[in-house]
């Protein structure tokens, strides 16, 4: 049994937000990791890719309101809020890395939690939707969360964002950890969110999958894009090829450790 329904999923809004980002320079006091970035999220899926380190979080982190930014940044041509709550009532929701989920209580109260914003009925409302689109989480209601696999709680940290009805979501590095199947179902969930009219905003270091799946990407490495685009184009792109693919087609490598890796031994070519 799949984790989502065969037919079209019935969450997500018709908002089809965007988000501008202008010059956003953010880091950690004083020091700056993400210097002068500028993105476009447009409706759909907008995959944000790039080694460890390169400020991936960190972005996901200022967008969110946990730590300070400046330049510019529109939500649907609104500036785009500052403290976490004020984002959350904007429409924006984030699954954060680690996923962050209550242990002791069950996947529902976590799921009740997600939408804690809305009336009661709404809530009622959401959450029934929620179980038609996750057909899993139906069964697992009663579980708690803690004592899931870590699939498990990645599909109900999405699901516990779409709760919130997010007119914007944030996924950092949903398929850390997960086991290549359940990666496979993720992205197809992630894929209808974008689909359903919620603009999809989404961190990853697995770069061919995520590419599959995505309208378009950006690569970041220390802070700074270095190649952006529509996704087909990305992964042809050489960038995305000799770093991140291998520009042998038939290599299987997909991570941006191993192109890290990639990279520290091909210039170890070059200086010997
Ligand atoms: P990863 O895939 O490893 O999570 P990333 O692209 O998400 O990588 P970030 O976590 O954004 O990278 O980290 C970017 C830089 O900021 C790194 O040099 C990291 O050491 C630094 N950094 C991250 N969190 C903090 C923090 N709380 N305080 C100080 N520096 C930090």
């Amino acid at each position: 049994m799949m984790w989502y329904q065969r037919s079209d999923f019935t969450l997500g809004g018709s908002a089809r937000a965007r988000l501008k980002v202008r010059r956003l320079c953010t880091g950690y006091s004083g020091f700056l990791v993400i210097r002068d970035l500028s993105i476009d999220v447009s409706p759909g899926l907008t995959v944000i890719l790039g080694p460890n380190g390169a400020g991936k979080t960190t972005l996901l982190r200022a967008l969110s309101g946990q730590i300070r930014w400046t330049g510019e940044v529109l939500l649907d041509g609104n500036d785009f809020p500052e403290k976490p709550h004020e984002i959350v009532r904007a429409g924006v929701a984030l699954v954060a890395e680690g996923r962050q989920l209550f242990p002791q209580m069950t996947v529902r109260e976590n799921l009740e939690l997600g939408g804690f914003l809305a009336s009661k009925a709404d809530r009622e409302f959401r959450l029934e939707r929620v179980l038609t689109d996750f057909v899993k989480l139906r069964q697992r209601s009663s579980q708690l969360a803690g004592t899931m696999s870590g699939g498990e709680q990645q599909m109900v940290a999405v699901a516990r964002a779409m709760m919130a009805q997010p007119r914007l979501l944030m996924l950092d590095e949903p398929s850390l950890g997960l086991a290549p199947k359940m990666v496979d179902e993720l992205f197809v969930i992630v894929r209808r969110i974008a689909d359903s009219g919620t603009t999809v905003l989404m961190v990853e270091q697995n770069v061919k999958k995520a590419l599959a799946i995505a309208d378009r990407g950006y690569v970041i490495e220390r802070g700074v894009i270095q190649a952006h685009g529509p996704a087909a184009l990305l992964e042809r792109s050489s960038v995305i090829r000799e770093a991140y693919l291998g520009s042998n087609s038939t290599e299987k490598t997909t991570t941006a450790k191993d192109a890290v890796l990639r990279r520290q031994s091909r210039s170890k070519l070059l200086h010997n």
